[in-house]
């Protein structure tokens, strides 16, 4: 089985854009928004980008199943205020759609943020924080099953994003991802992505081989790896377990490249998308051709 790498790559001038921007990469997956990623509402897609879409990415030689769209940054599947809960849930499912419409079958997103100020020296602030984020997650696990309801019949998979856990950003631990998984209604609706500057800036440690393996072991206990639908592959500009989202270049940050050599030799990270979104985008292609020398044989032929 083979290792299926690429680049969020950008979809401006319309979507039929983005297999092509993947294809000069040398990417065998990509990462994509179906729309303006900071506006609420976006114009639906015509026919033409549509099928334009199809023609570009089968010509690109990428395969529906290695395309992971990401939804807006706007949308908080979690947020504490009815109004813009109802607004967010609405334009996830139009999100949805979107991905049914070009023949995808995932949607990337992050789980959501609680919005809560809660003073750390409350000194219940412990109790009070966890009570603040699993409320949250209900909402979210509330959202998912609805926009799940919304899109029956339609096999496009949610994938819930960990995150780095800076402010009030749930994902970061994977108990939030397990937790938000038991209870959604249909499994086969709902998958997982893990970020690698997210995880170990959340506090997962990937350095060595001891780390990487016990890292991993707690994601399959926690989670499992039967939801692993894509991964983005990310170096930290920042230090391990501080809570901050800071993407850098592979090899040049803190994780070190050696995390990314367990990565392509690992069994369980076949056939899914792995996703830079690294932040210098010049150098892509260069870093998909370092990530396939960390493993020559999992190139796709
Ligand atoms: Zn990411
Ligand atoms: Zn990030």
């Amino acid at each position: 089985m083979a290792k299926y790498v690429g680049a969020h790559v950008s979809a401006s001038g319309g979507v039929e854009n983005a297999p092509i921007n993947a294809q000069k990469l040398g990417a065998k997956a990509f990462a994509l928004f179906t729309k303006n990623q900071r506006q609420w509402v976006a114009k639906p897609l015509s026919m033409q980008s549509i099928d334009e879409f199809k023609i570009n990415l089968k010509e690109a030689g990428i395969s529906p199943e290695h395309v992971l769209p990401h939804d807006s940054y706007l949308i908080n599947l979690g947020h504490p205020e009815e109004e813009k809960l109802e607004k967010s849930r609405a334009a996830f499912i139009d999100e949805l759609e979107r991905c049914e419409q070009l023949g995808l079958k995932l949607l990337n997103f992050h789980p959501g943020s609680h919005l809560q100020k809660i003073a750390k020296r409350d000194p219940n602030y412990e109790e009070l924080l966890e009570k603040a984020e699993y409320e949250c997650l209900d909402v979210i696990a509330e959202s998912m099953n609805l926009a799940i309801e919304a899109t029956k019949g339609s096999d496009v998979v949610l994938v819930i994003e960990n995150t780095a856990g800076q402010g009030s950003n749930l994902g970061y631990k994977f108990e939030h991802l397990g937790y938000i998984i038991d209870k959604i209604e249909d499994k086969s609706r709902v998958g997982v992505c893990l970020d690698t500057c997210h995880t170990f800036t959340g506090g997962y440690d990937l350095r060595t081989r001891e780390a990487y393996d016990k890292t991993m072991d707690d994601f399959e206990k926690i989670v499992g790896f039967e939801y692993l639908k894509g991964m983005h592959i990310n170096d930290s500009k920042v230090k391990f377990a501080s809570r901050v989202d800071r993407h850098q270049s592979i090899g040049k940050g803190e994780i070190g490249l050696d995390a990314f050599k367990f990565i392509m030799n690992d069994k369980r990270m076949d056939n899914i998308p792995l996703v830079l979104e690294t932040i210098d985008e010049s150098i892509w292609k260069e870093e998909i051709e370092l990530l396939y020398s960390l493993n020559p044989a999992s190139r796709p032929s």
